[in-house]
């Protein structure tokens, strides 16, 4: 239980300041049909970064002037129509609907076209930003119109890009902030989206590096962000280090990293998934599920007793999970066969990779009774989701409703065999970045003896009532593609 709070506790935590891990983060890009996205502008401050819709009217850009304003100080309104009283701090602004001019603090100011009001909501073109908001907020604003993007004082974010003198096949951003870009994958690029960094042009748009893995990436700005997209010949995955103002991209599947091993049943021999040996893009077999034994390598897991690691009992209960679900005809792929370690995103990027129809990952602990079943709590995203990638961190979106399916399922069987069981949601990562049905199972002792974990009959009781939850819900689960 201990890791599954600390796992919270990270999860809202920007995955840049991730205590103790530079988060490796691998991506997996999944197409929306998505309808255009609304025009947005961004705005880059000191005291916040944020961004706001903006409105087509009288053939031009319109923001609301008091949202605008609002995380950057004390700010107020008062409609009285025509009138419309804008207070800043201490200025005042005096707007009246339909006229091109208003005076802000008694002296005028040029909108560029006319003043709107909408449900009380005073309206400005954007065009005037650069002039409008030096007046309130006695420093200059620089926009950049064309991609939305609108910066107040001197507030910058440069990068570098160049490949590891020792290596041609990683790539390193250098940012002189911190980033935390949401960042997706298709054949052949990476793109990092930024739209909460002042992120400033680089001397060229598309950078060389004389790669063959990675040849080139391109800078872009469009829609109140910034864009580098980054060509590549093998799947990439990204790495932030140094409180985020690093982030490497390397090969998902480097040959010699030891990241997993992955096992499959005897009677699948002829198409075992090797990750390690870095066909990943071309998995040849569909797993029905895929198993995964939390932790593993430096990360025990949870204490269970003075010899008793986590990370042990969950391989344990995987391995018999997969025969439990092999005996039902369930072709399972256990994610972590060993004492490998694996990231989070490495966990979810093999699930995804596999096509898998469930998830299922194992915890144990020491305290409670019986069995927890998690399904994912999403975050709250409204801007992450926009454009044709699905945001990494709300994958499980689409399938949660599955996963709640196969949670009760499980915790129905687990009922059967007297095995107290909670259900429950939780940002218990990475069932969120999980596209398929996704759930995790704690297990506890049935009683407060904690080498329980390791009986056999108990392990067995566990395992067996999991497969049969899974099972009776095989056609729900393998309806969707
Ligand atoms: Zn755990």
């Amino acid at each position: 239980m201990h890791s599954i709070r600390s796992r919270t506790r990270g999860y809202s935590i920007r995955r840049s300041r991730r205590a103790g891990i530079s988060g490796i983060l691998l991506f997996f890009a999944v197409l929306l049909s998505g309808a255009a996205p609304e025009k947005r502008l961004s705005i880059y401050s000191t005291a916040a970064n944020y961004s706001l819709p903006m409105v087509q009217r009288e053939g031009r850009d319109y923001v609301g002037l008091l949202e605008l304003l609002d995380p950057l100080g004390r700010v107020s309104a008062k409609s009285d129509p025509p009138r419309w009283r804008l207070h800043y701090n201490n200025i005042v602004g005096d707007f009246a609907v339909g006229k091109s001019h208003a005076k802000i603090q008694g002296r005028d100011a040029d909108l560029s076209g006319k003043f709107l009001v909408e449900n009380g909501r005073g309206l400005v073109p954007v065009a005037c930003l650069n002039s409008l908001l030096p007046r309130f907020l006695g420093g200059p604003a620089t926009l950049d119109e064309e991609s939305g993007r609108l910066f107040i004082g001197n507030i910058a974010t440069h990068f570098t890009a160049s490949v590891a003198a020792d290596d041609p096949s990683h790539l390193v951003f250098h940012f002189t902030s911190p980033v935390n870009p949401s960042v997706a994958s298709e054949p052949g690029k990476l793109r990092m989206n930024f739209t909460r960094e002042p992120l400033t042009a680089p001397a060229s748009a598309t950078l060389t590096f004389g790669s063959k893995t990675i040849p080139s990436a391109t800078y872009s700005e469009g829609n109140g962000a910034a864009q580098i997209t980054v060509s590549s010949s093998v799947p990439l995955m990204a790495s932030f280090s140094n409180d985020g103002r690093t982030i490497t991209l390397a090969p998902a599947v480097s040959q010699s990293a030891n990241v997993a091993t992955p096992t499959a049943s005897p009677q699948n021999n002829s198409a075992v998934p090797s990750p390690a040996g870095g066909s990943l893009s071309s998995v040849p077999r569909r797993y029905f599920a895929i198993v995964d034994a939390s932790h593993g390598g430096n990360d025990r897991g949870e204490a269970l007793s003075a010899t008793l690691a986590e990370k042990d009992v969950t391989v344990a209960f995987a391995r018999r999970l997969r025969q439990e679900l092999e005996n039902r005809g369930i072709s399972t792929l256990v994610l972590r066969d060993s004492d490998a370690s694996l990231s989070l995103d490495e966990r979810a990027f093999f699930a995804n990779t596999t096509h898998a129809a469930v998830y299922v990952a194992l915890h144990a602990a020491s305290n409670g009774h019986g069995a927890r079943v998690y399904t994912a709590m999403l975050p709250y995203s409204s801007e992450d989701d926009r454009g044709p990638f699905r945001s990494w961190s709300t994958a499980q979106h689409s399938s949660i409703t599955l996963s709640q399916l196969a949670a009760a399922s499980v915790a129905a069987e687990l009922k059967k065999q007297q095995v107290e069981v909670r259900t429950l949601t939780a940002p218990l990562r990475p069932l969120n970045n999980v596209v398929a049905a996704a759930i995790a199972v704690e297990v506890a002792p049935s009683a407060s003896d904690v080498s329980q974990l390791t009986s056999p009959d108990y392990q067995q009781l566990i395992a067996s009532a999991v497969a049969s939850g899974i099972a009776n819900i095989r056609a729900q689960l393998g309806a969707v593609p």
